[in-house]
């Protein structure tokens, strides 16, 4: 056998031992080229008379598998390309039913060779590596490994496992209880997967193979249990009386969770209800067919694109610029220790930066590290660290006032009150103290960096470092270059973003930048809506139906209706209008004047809120100011209004790329997810217009939705010469670095 990616070996008692070992590499994933070795040993071990069982471990130290490789998967979809496809369309799907079923006929293969096979699971063993040992008739794990995790997580990235997982999980272990592996993409420790049946025996690494090689010559005529006479399915069947539920229920809780946004999720569902009916082989053939048909959804496609492939690209630091040595940030100034102040301070000492936190008193600063010993507390509690590792966090952490303490400080994060002023004096104060060569960064939300860069002295060092709230839970830094601000400046920034464990997206200095400007849309959209008298139930429940994580009016009230009022009047005065003359500027200066609604924050806004800041119920008085016209919604308006919502946001994501805001489709689909959540089942802002809907009908349906409600959603030039040329978001704005490689 001519293997690449296992070491194969017979000991003298006639049992097998398959070392999978991708060279190279620190982790082994399920590459076509692994899948070729596998089933060359499967044909080996049915063949070889003198083989009597196998034996399947991992060399890495790290694991068993990680599962499929998602890069071939995902260029095979056409995941990077931006989809489309030529050829027959049947023959094409033939080919892939046929590419997707190798795996499951490899797999089956050796579950059914009549010779004993087991697993010795060192590591982790996630996706197609699960789907592997589940397909062995004995499963041994290590307990001594933390880091042993097993699960099926496609359903994260849009796809659903697809060899064997659907059917071979809930054989195991009933529907019901695979159903959040599968589902959701949970994963469980070896102590779970051995008590729900998923795991035989658990050993010491070290004992792993010669436990299994034990039970290999023990068990000559193993065979999987649903080969077996008698087999009934954990919990019932679909077809049986305490079973059936399961599936009427799932199906349910299903649509109510995702909206039906989310293909992969229901096409597992009807895998493994349909899978449960019919013996295995035949289960396996429908599994393959989902496969399939989710591959082959624009869904995937987007996912697998944003949700893995782009987000390991930027995580390892892909858009930083230039070839300028590492920036290794030990020590970090954060000036204001408020909200936002005090979480930057967190997650930098969570990476082990030494941290000056400033604020204008002693006591603010100290509030401001409070803040991080709340998060340590829970932490410890919780056992998610300990008591020593959360006291070494807080003793980088010193706050004070006094800005001499930030002399050798390689960073400062300003986060004091957005307000240019005083922004101007703290960068003068801190300058005087810093050396020539660290960063100046500010966390503004609004006001353009090139203009505050002027209270600077080097202003080439001068940047935006955009943080979101709640700063520890929230994964994206957006950075804004100033018009002086240097390269070496960017790719600096952009090293502490990837040390505090955050994914960096870099724009251009316009205001609102790209984030804020993009995501005020949506709240926008949904008060228009309310304005024209369109039930704010129908606005709030067509927004999370859209796919977005709240409806608009929820959004509002998180951001602060009177932050919202303070901005509309800025840009208003900006454009030369008046904002209460627009019918949202009405509304909005009604709820927060006369009504001293103001949001979340107060626990009062367009909804009510209980004790714990959950919302409880939507405004009745809204009705006073504004006639609810429309309180039914049918399929059509539900439609109308989602393109409304969502659309809105897309034309503004074009007219940032005519602006040169932002210049990369990656950047602007990562960040559209991470930051407010734009319906993360497209990919993104850039995937769902290139992929859900296409340039050309994005570009027809904004015109005629212009026509209809008015000039924000006119296509601008860019998208018409797109539609016009054929292009798409990925192909007109490529990644530099993909762009750098293909040259
Ligand atoms: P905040 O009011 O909670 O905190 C501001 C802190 O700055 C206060 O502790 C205040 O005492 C301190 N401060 C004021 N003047 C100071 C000075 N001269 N020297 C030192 N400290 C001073 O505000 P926040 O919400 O944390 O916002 C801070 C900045 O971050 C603003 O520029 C804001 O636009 C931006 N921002 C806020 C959010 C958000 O969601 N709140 C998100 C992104 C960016």
């Amino acid at each position: 056998m001519n293997l690449e990616t296992f070491k194969f070996d017979i000991d003298p008692d006639g049992v097998a031992l398959a070392t999978f070992d991708v060279p190279g590499r620190s982790m082994n994933t399920l590459t076509a080229r692994a899948v070729a070795d596998l089933a060359a040993i499967a044909e080996e071990v049915a063949s070889n008379a003198a083989i009597k069982g196998l034996v399947i471990t991992s060399g890495k130290t790290s694991g068993f598998c990680a599962g499929a490789d998602l890069g071939e998967l995902g260029g095979g979809s056409g995941a990077s390309s931006g989809g489309g496809g030529e050829g027959n369309p049947e023959h094409k799907l033939k080919a892939a039913f046929e590419r997707s079923f190798a795996l499951n006929k490899i797999l089956r293969g050796l579950e059914t060779c009549k010779k004993p096979v087991a697993a010795a699971i060192n590591g982790l063993a996630l996706g197609g590596g699960l789907e592997v040992v589940l397909a062995c008739h004995y499963r041994i794990a290590a307990n001594d490994n933390p880091k042993l995790q097993l699960g099926l997580p496609e359903a994260k990235v849009g796809l659903m496992p697809g060899g064997g997982g659907t059917q071979r999980l809930p054989r195991l272990m009933g529907a019901q209880a695979a159903a959040p592996f599968l589902l959701q993409g949970e994963s469980m420790t070896a102590e779970q997967a051995k008590s729900n049946g998923v795991i035989h025996d658990l050993a010491p690494a070290a004992e792993l193979v010669d436990r299994a090689r034990v039970w290999v010559k023990a068990n000559p005529n193993a065979k999987a249990p649903w080969d077996m006479p008698g087999y009934r399915i954990p919990g019932g069947g679909p077809n049986d009386a305490k079973g059936a539920p399961v599936f009427t229920f799932g199906s349910a809780m299903l649509a109510k969770q995702t909206w039906g946004n989310y293909p992969a999720q229901k096409h597992i569902l009807s895998a493994v209800y349909e899978g449960l009916i019919v013996p295995m082989d035949a289960a396996l053939r429908i599994e393959s067919r989902y496969f399939v048909k989710t591959l082959m959804t624009p869904e995937a496609k987007g996912m697998i694109r944003s949700l893995f492939l782009s987000m390991q690209e930027l995580g390892k630091g892909a858009s930083r610029p230039g070839s300028y040595p590492k920036y290794d940030v030990k020590k970090a100034v954060v000036i204001g220790a408020g909200l936002m102040g005090a979480g930057i301070a967190y997650v930098q000492a969570k990476a082990g930066i030494e941290t000056i936190l400033i604020d204008t008193t002693q006591e603010a600063a100290d509030k401001g590290k409070e803040y991080s010993r709340r998060i340590v507390d829970k932490d410890v509690s919780r056992g998610k660290t300990t008591k020593e590792k959360g006291e070494a966090l807080l003793a980088l952490i010193t706050p004070t006032t006094d800005y001499e303490q930030a002399r050798g400080a390689d960073i400062v994060v300003e986060a004091v009150f957005e307000n240019p002023g005083i922004k101007a004096e703290v960068t003068r104060r801190i300058e005087a103290v810093l050396g020539e060569t660290a960063v100046m960064g500010t966390n503004t939300s609004t006001l353009p960096i090139t203009g505050l860069a002027e209270a600077s002295v080097r202003p080439d060092n001068f940047i935006g470092i955009h943080f979101f709230s709640p700063v520890e839970r929230m994964g994206l830094v957006e950075i804004i270059k100033g018009k002086a601000t240097s390269e070496e400046t960017l790719a600096k920034t952009m090293d502490y973003v990837l040390k505090i464990r955050k994914t960096p997206v870099a724009v251009n200095d316009v205001r609102g930048f790209y984030t804020s400007r993009v995501f005020g849309t949506y709240p926008e959209e949904g008060m228009t809506m309310l304005a024209e008298g369109i039930a704010p139930a129908i606005v709030e429940n067509v927004g999370r139906m859209a796919g977005m994580p709240m409806g608009p009016l929820e959004v509002s009230d998180s951001v602060g209706l009177d932050t919202i009022v303070k901005i509309g009047r800025e840009s208003a005065k900006a454009a030369g209008k008046s904002y209460e003359q627009n019918p949202v500027g009405d509304v909005m200066a009604w709820i927060v004047e006369a009504q001293g609604r103001v949001g979340r924050k107060a626990g009062k806004g367009f909804y009510d809120y209980n004790e714990q800041g959950k919302p409880s119920r939507i405004y009745p008085d809204i009705g006073k100011k504004v006639e609810v016209k429309i309180s039914e919604c049918p399929p059509a308006l539900k439609i109308e209004l989602t393109k409304r919502l969502l659309f809105r946001q897309c034309v503004e994501v074009a007219r940032c790329f005519e602006e040169g805001v932002i210049t990369d489709a990656r950047d602007a689909d990562i960040a559209s997810i991470l930051a407010w959540g734009f319906a993360p089942y497209s990919g993104g802002v850039c995937s769902y217009m290139d992929m859900k809907i296409g340039i050309p009908t994005f570009v027809e349906e904004c015109d005629r939705l212009a026509e209809a409600y008015g000039e924000r959603f006119r296509p601008n030039a860019l998208l018409r010469d797109m539609a016009a040329k054929g292009e798409t978001f990925y192909s007109r704005f490529p990644s530099r670095e993909r762009e750098e490689k293909a040259a």
